[in-house]
């Protein structure tokens, strides 16, 4: 074992603040990473103020990791000392099972191993996540990061990027298509990215005014203020696949509407409270209504791959830990363009 830094809750209301814990040393077919950046994902939010309602405290948040492998186990053949590492949301699965086997560990049915506040099956207690400067992972779940990328926007690519290049990909989205992206934030602007380099006509559904010149700069080839009646009619019958990204209540029914026959809006943002569906949205138009979690270990890594290709990563706002409160603050607030991104070196 040995002593990793971090930040973490020690309960509902409190503030994240210094926190330090113990990490196995790594195993044979372990990898250490010393963290060198970590993204602040909007469930770090939901997940540290027990939003969701299963939190256990001491909280360490953080999944969206890349660093350098500092340390690797007897066994490890993809990664030696040196190598750029990332890890993602979860940190370990079943591996025999059929989603397991089929590649997408996130719906492991023995239930996967979340980065954070999880139970961690190797060492006993709960996952501690990326806000930290150090993690151990089974090298079969840390991610190879390309080398063109700038290391830092490239973190949220292990949360925001998967979590909108899987639905994307399932749907087939392609040029010729029209997309919706609803919410230009963390997820929402790695959407309107992905979308626009599969060929997709984009469209970005904000309710922030101030955000229409960036979502231009970012792809999007329209946007439509979500508040504006008028603006939203005009957009009926029309999309081919609507990404919802929005983190919070809002009325799912005026963007099923927009959705052409057999279109699919699929939910990746996760308000706390059900959201209320109208039937009349689906039946008419034979529309359909899905939900997306993450991806799998290998299409991370294709996703990543891809990025590394086209050049794509986040747009961040660079922040040392002890601002962490109030970037959290900000993003309630939707005050974030587009990411925000832990300097780890603030952790020294
Ligand atoms: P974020 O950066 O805060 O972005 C969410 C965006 O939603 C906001 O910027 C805002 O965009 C819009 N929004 C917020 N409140 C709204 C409201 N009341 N009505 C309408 N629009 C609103 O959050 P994120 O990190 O992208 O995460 C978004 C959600 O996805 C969270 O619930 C998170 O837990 C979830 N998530 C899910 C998965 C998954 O696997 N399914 C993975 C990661 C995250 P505008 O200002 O443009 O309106
Ligand atoms: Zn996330
Ligand atoms: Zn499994």
């Amino acid at each position: 074992m040995y002593n990793t830094k971090a930040f973490a809750t020690l309960a509902q209301t409190s503030p994240l603040a210094p926190f330090n814990f113990q990490r196995r040393d790594p195993g044979a077919h372990d990898v250490q990473i010393e963290i060198l950046f970590c993204g602040v994902c909007h469930t770090d939010v939901h997940i540290a103020r027990n939003e969701w309602h299963g939190t256990t405290y001491p909280c360490v948040p953080g999944h969206e990791i890349v660093g350098r492998v500092v340390k690797v186990g007897a066994h490890v053949k993809k990664f030696k000392e040196g190598d750029l590492a990332g890890v993602g949301c979860m940190v370990d699965s079943c591996r025999t099972c059929e989603n397991c086997k089929d590649d997408l560990e996130q719906f492991c049915t023995s239930g996967a191993t979340f980065t954070y506040n999880a139970p961690d099956k190797v060492s006993g207690g709960l996952t501690y996540g990326g806000y930290s400067d150090s993690v151990v992972v089974d090298e079969a779940f840390v991610l190879k990061v390309p080398k063109n990328l700038n290391l830092a926007a490239s973190a949220p690519l292990l949360c925001a990027g998967i979590t909108t290049y899987s639905p994307l990909r399932h749907y087939k989205v392609a040029k010729g298509q029209k997309v919706g992206v609803v919410g230009l934030g963390g997820l929402g602007h790695m959407g309107v990215k992905l979308a626009k380099a599969f060929g997709a006509h984009v469209v970005v559904f904000t309710t922030s005014p101030n955000k229409v010149k960036d979502a231009l700069r970012l792809g999007a080839d329209e946007v439509v203020n979500s508040k504006n009646a008028d603006e939203m009619k005009k957009q009926a019958n029309s999309f081919h696949f609507i990404l919802d990204t929005v983190a919070a209540q809002h009325d799912i029914n005026a963007y099923l509407v927009l959705l052409k026959r057999d279109g699919t809006l699929t939910q990746v943002g996760v308000p706390a409270e059900p959201l209320s569906v109208q039937v009349g949205s689906l039946i008419f138009g034979r529309r359909n209504f899905s939900g997306s979690l993450i991806g799998g270990i290998k299409e991370t890594q294709e996703m990543l791959d891809f990025c590394g290709e086209h050049n794509i990563v986040s747009d961040i706002e660079l922040i040392p830990i002890q601002k962490i409160n109030e970037a959290y603050d900000r993003l309630v607030k939707n005050d974030v363009k587009y990411r925000f991104v832990i300097d780890m070196a603030s952790l020294k």
